[in-house]
């Protein structure tokens, strides 16, 4: 059996914001030459997710504002989580979006869903955070 390890890195603008890496993880899977086997991808930070969707910008819109029915970043005080940090939510909010995906390697492949899309969701950006992608099989 083969393994791969790889880290890639992240900042995104705002303290919020969903990023598509399904390209940069097809892109590991080609380095590690595994052809059959299975993928892992989870962020190294438990403010963020990676998470399987539909690249398409109202979902996105839908998935901002069910989150902050859920667990609203404002205001700051109402968590006991806040104090030295304002990031209460952005953990709630990982905690539903979940932390890792598992994508199935076939014949040199992501073996995806045809509307399938491997997504960072940040949620207490503006700072240099990791994903780690690793792959075994052979
Ligand atoms: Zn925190």
């Amino acid at each position: 059996m083969r393994s791969f390890r790889k880290e890639l890195w992240f900042q995104t603008g705002q303290r919020r914001e969903y990023v598509n890496i399904t390209h940069q993880v097809e892109e590991c899977l080609r380095e590690s030459g595994i052809a059959e086997g299975l993928c892992l991808v989870n962020p190294m930070h438990i403010t963020a997710s990676v998470f399987i969707n539909d690249d398409e910008h109202g979902l996105h819109g839908d998935f901002e504002r069910w989150l902050e029915t859920l667990a609203p970043e404002k205001p700051h005080s109402q968590y006991a989580h806040n104090g030295y940090e304002d990031n209460a939510d952005a953990h709630l909010k990982r905690q539903i979006m979940g932390r890792e995906v598992v994508v199935a390697v076939t014949n040199g492949k992501l073996d995806l869903g045809t509307w399938e899309q491997i997504f960072y969701g940040e949620f207490d950006g503006k700072r240099r955070k990791r994903v780690l992608v690793k792959i075994i099989g052979e």
